[in-house]
């Protein structure tokens, strides 16, 4: 393998060959920035999904529920969360090639042509400029430095600009008529938690600290959109707020990023390969937020969010609202007296499933040469962890006949209940694991003619490629021990 971009392109060939991720409506060549998963993708995906919302909302000792909000919501959300107006990233446009950039991504761009320390003086005066909004001064920065764009190869720009991230809709039988039938789609699905705190706090007579966590889709209309599913328009995410008393945020807020850290070493990824990102530029809402990032073949990128929220989100829709989003503290504190009324503050979790998804991919993916230089061999094979793989079992008779099709069927009908398994007789067996190896398949049960002497067949396992003969009576609990 060349370099980490050929990686990188390898993966998301091998994504389509083997039914992982394809473009969205492909036939019609594709719409930016939008993918489906296909039969194996929709499994690997569903199977990160249940890891996570079974360590958040039953391994935790903390208590965390689950809930499952939709995708509208009124639009005075929108005005309380700070996204109608804050929602927003500053754009420039090359006036000769129509490109549209994110002022901040172009600049870093720019940046990585540097030698490290202006690359640091250049990042420090963007962030500058960013934090306090000095629009001005970001295009002469950009001028001054005779940045050019990537299409064009001119310096020919428009001033900055913010441009609003957040799908509209129409809303009911009425269209184009006043401002009052809009909606948006949810550009995030934390909001979904926050109106419903009261709804799930009192129906479950919660006592803070405790979390509410929810899986779901969101939309931002992204305008760089490429890096495949790094970057969507639509995407999926998997986010918990965690409801604390105010004042405790500090510890609480370390105490998620470890919590964090450590779900993501368990999914078998060295600790390496992840960094902590705190931010210089602080989000709308947040006192102390830090990224997870992965180290993935473009480089270290945000996984996951990690966020102080106060209790600006609770805050501000009771203001929309109007109605009380406090919670009766009965504890006793330091003074002897119950700690009484207050809005919450939270600590938010919040990780993009699909990024997941690419990191798990980049993760496994593996290009191996096994050859010898009189026979060349080679193969693809993606080292999943076996509770995430979209298959956990290939089931394999040695021939098409003579009784050996009937008993791999008996072992199939045997350990179908509790985990995938895929039936295949065609072919030469070498083919068969090939195929198993290249969508991560970690166990391959072979049925020969000895199985009908003794009852034992032949178990392969994918990152060795090692081989043994096990009775065939104990299959079933080997993988179902491995994916526990
Ligand atoms: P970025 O800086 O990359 O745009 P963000 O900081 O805006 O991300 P958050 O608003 O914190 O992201 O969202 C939480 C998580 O949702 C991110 O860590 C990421 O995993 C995921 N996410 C955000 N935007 C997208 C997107 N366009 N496509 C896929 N996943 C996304």
């Amino acid at each position: 393998m060349a370099n980490d971009t050929n990686k990188f392109q390898a993966i998301i060939s091998h994504c389509k060959e083997y039914g992982f991720i394809f473009p969205s409506s492909e036939i019609y060549d594709g719409l930016s920035a939008v993918y489906d998963y296909g039969q194996n993708g929709s499994e690997l995906k569903k199977n990160i999904r249940d890891y996570w919302w079974k360590w958040m909302t039953q391994l935790q000792e903390e208590n965390i529920v689950g809930i499952d909000a939709a995708i509208f919501m009124h639009p005075t959300t929108w005005k309380a969360s700070g996204h109608v107006d804050n929602f927003s990233d500053p754009m420039i446009d090359n006036k000769d090639s129509k490109k549209r950039y994110r002022v901040d991504h172009l600049i870093e761009a720019f940046a990585d042509t540097l030698p490290e320390a202006e690359k640091e003086a250049l990042l420090a005066e963007m962030e500058a400029l960013l934090k306090t909004e000095d629009f001005a001064g970001l295009k002469s920065l950009i001028e001054a430095r005779k940045m050019k764009c990537s299409v064009s190869g001119t310096a020919n720009w428009t001033d900055v600009r913010q441009f609003n991230l957040m799908f509209k809709t129409e809303f009911g039988a009425v269209s184009g008529e006043a401002d009052d039938n809009m909606v948006y789609l949810r550009p995030e699905t934390a909001q979904g938690i926050f109106v419903n705190f009261l709804n799930v706090q009192k129906s479950g007579r919660m006592k803070i600290p405790f979390g509410i966590a929810q899986i779901g889709k969101a939309f931002r209309n992204e305008i760089v959109a490429r890096q495949f599913i790094f970057r969507m328009r639509e995407f999926e995410q998997m986010e918990m707020q965690f409801f604390i008393r105010p004042g405790t945020q500090k510890e609480w807020y370390e105490y998620w990023k470890n919590a964090r850290m450590q779900w993501h070493l368990s999914l078998g990824i060295p600790a390496e390969k992840y960094k902590f990102h705190d931010h210089a530029k602080l989000a709308h809402y947040a006192d102390a937020a830090c990224d997870i990032e992965y180290n993935f073949p473009i480089g270290f990128k945000e996984v996951e969010g990690i966020h102080s929220r106060t209790d600006f989100d609770l805050r501000n829709h009771q203001e929309y609202s109007k109605k009380k989003m406090q919670y009766f503290d009965a504890e006793l504190g330091p003074d002897g007296k119950p700690y009484g009324n207050y809005i919450p503050y939270v600590i938010e979790t919040s990780i993009g499933l699909d990024r997941t998804v690419m990191m798990v991919l980049s993760e496994a993916y593996e290009e191996q040469d096994l050859g010898t230089p009189e026979k060349p061999d080679s193969r693809v094979v993606l080292r999943f962890p076996p509770k995430l793989a979209p298959v956990k079992l290939g089931i394999l008779p040695l021939m098409k006949k003579d009784g050996l099709p009937e008993i791999a069927r008996e072992l199939l009908a045997e350990c179908r209940a509790s985990f995938r398994c895929f039936y295949e007789e065609k072919d030469a067996i070498g083919k068969r694991y090939r195929r198993q190896d290249a969508i991560g398949t970690p166990f391959c049960v072979t049925i020969d003619h000895q199985t009908k002497e003794d009852r034992t067949v032949t178990i392969r396992y994918r990152d060795s490629m090692e081989q043994e003969r096990i009775p065939l009576d104990q299959v079933k609990n080997l993988i179902a021990k491995a994916i526990d």
